[in-house]
């Protein structure tokens, strides 16, 4: 008999049916046995009386989470007896068979609370009993809608889904790469993408026009609360556009995908179309870039996205005593500010969109310099020397002399939009298997030692940190 979830057990009223899940929880009244099933769409009250003996004695062995399957027949709960919290609380189900699947030990924490009480180590080190929670259940769901939503999306709007290679060089997005030892070639590394920034440009210089990919970006950054080393993107890059038109693009997104969800998040736009500052005003009204505009007392069910424009190219390292890009090396001036990067680079305002909500920043976007002479210039002026910038970054460099269209995209942060729909305080929420603060998972044990075998195919040698005395 094929399964059938608890949710549509209600349409079968006198049928018989059969229901497969878990036990919620166990109630024993005198000698009638109550059980709540649970599937992913529910659950289901389970009636186990004691006029089919063999039945029934297996009842008797039945504990939490245990696994189980039951045919039988679903019937009205005596009068007084339903529940109008469940949404099958008007039946329950007699049942005819029981087929235990799995036992279960006591699980480590109570998964029909929302779980914020855990501590955290506890909860990524039993990860999938976590999961069961209907919180995690209810928010990988969304997820799903959401990310659904933007390839659908970004389809309908002519952007075709390239995937971009994990094992890569360095490309740089301002922090430290994760590298792979190269068994093949001794002595050398991959590096895995920070993000697919150079990849998607490239993608333009062939021709593609119209580029998106959900792609990991890993970043090897210190630890903060707040930081996951792999993060997902909405990436994408677009050719013979101007900046609007990016920004454009990404806001009607914003804006169907916020309406989408609401039936799901109840979460509404603070202000459409989403408002325009300039870094500058943002800078001297909020003294912050990522500032969250909701008025107070501040609306929990509001999503006060808007754009931060106008951003200066560089900012002045006063450690490295050089030019850092604001964003990344690849972004290209405003129209008419290039003369400006010989005579004062401080003033340099860039293309630079930056996407904010509710204090977050959900991504940074620009135009990208499509010129070889200036992208050296920047990469220059940025600290790097031409030989080393030719040896890093010669297949770019070169691509722009082959014909490469004038272009520019962003990446917003896909965990970070979902957290927001999803109204929770932290990514890891929103993310099936996340690591924490300090990049360890818990549940995987990793990062972990590999085998004298492993490093000696890797040609790795690993030097033994001294005790500090
Ligand atoms: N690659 C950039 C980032 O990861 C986004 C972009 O400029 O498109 O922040």
């Amino acid at each position: 008999m094929q399964r059938i979830l608890t949710k549509d057990t209600t349409k079968y009223l006198g049928k018989k049916v059969r229901v497969c899940g878990w036990v919620n929880s166990r109630r024993d009244h005198g000698k009638v046995i109550f059980i709540d099933l649970r599937d992913r769409s529910g659950f289901l009250q389970v009636v186990f009386t004691p006029q089919d003996k063999k039945v029934y004695q297996v009842a008797q062995k039945l504990r939490p989470e245990w696994v189980i399957e039951i045919t039988g027949e679903i019937a009205e709960r005596p009068k007084g007896m339903e529940n109008p919290k469940m949404e099958t609380g008007k039946i329950e189900i007699k049942v005819k068979e029981l087929k235990v699947d799995s036992e279960a030990k006591t699980i480590p924490f109570a998964i029909d609370t929302d779980g914020y009480e855990i501590g955290e180590e506890k909860r990524l080190k039993y990860r999938y009993l976590d999961i069961r929670r209907k919180r995690l259940q209810k928010n990988l769901r969304l997820r799903h809608q959401l990310v659904k939503f933007i390839r659908d999306f970004m389809d309908q709007k002519g952007f075709v889904d390239i995937e971009t290679p994990l094992l890569t060089r360095s490309t740089p997005e301002g922090a430290r790469d994760y590298v792979v030892p190269s068994r093949l070639y001794p002595g050398k590394f991959y590096a895995l993408p920070q993000s697919p920034q150079q990849y998607k440009e490239l993608l333009m210089v062939g021709g593609i026009e119209r580029y998106f990919q959900l792609p990991r970006a890993m970043r090897d950054e210190d630890p903060r609360a707040e930081r996951q080393p792999e993060h997902t993107q909405w990436d994408f890059e677009m050719s013979f556009v101007e900046q609007d038109e990016i920004m454009d693009v990404l806001e009607e997104g914003i804006v169907k995908l916020t309406k989408h969800l609401e039936p799901l998040t109840g979460k509404k736009l603070l202000a459409k179309p989403l408002p325009r500052l300039t870094y500058s005003e943002t800078m001297k009204n909020y003294g912050t870039d990522k500032p969250d505009i909701r008025p107070e007392p501040k609306d929990p069910n509001i999503l006060a996205f808007a754009w931060i424009i106008d951003f200066p190219l560089f900012e002045w390292s006063k450690e490295e005593k050089r030019w850092d890009p604001v964003h990344h090396m690849f972004v290209l001036p405003k129209k008419g500010q290039e003369k400006l990067l010989d005579t004062d680079p401080g003033k340099v305002i860039s293309t630079q969109f930056d996407l904010v909500c509710n204090g977050y920043e959900i991504c940074s976007g620009s135009l990208r310099i499509h010129k070889r002479d200036l992208q050296e210039k920047v990469m220059q002026m940025i600290g790097l020397d031409l030989k080393k910038a030719r040896e890093q970054f010669g297949h770019l460099l070169q691509a722009l002399e082959f014909g490469a269209p004038p272009h520019g995209g962003a990446a917003p942060g896909i965990d970070r939009l979902a957290m927001l729909y999803a109204g929770e305080p932290n990514i890891r929420e929103v993310i099936a298997f996340p690591k924490t603060g300090d990049a360890r998972d818990p549940m995987m044990n990793t990062p972990s030692e590999i085998s004298k075998e492993q490093l000696k195919e890797l040609h790795l040698n690993i030097e033994k940190e001294k005790k500090k005395k």
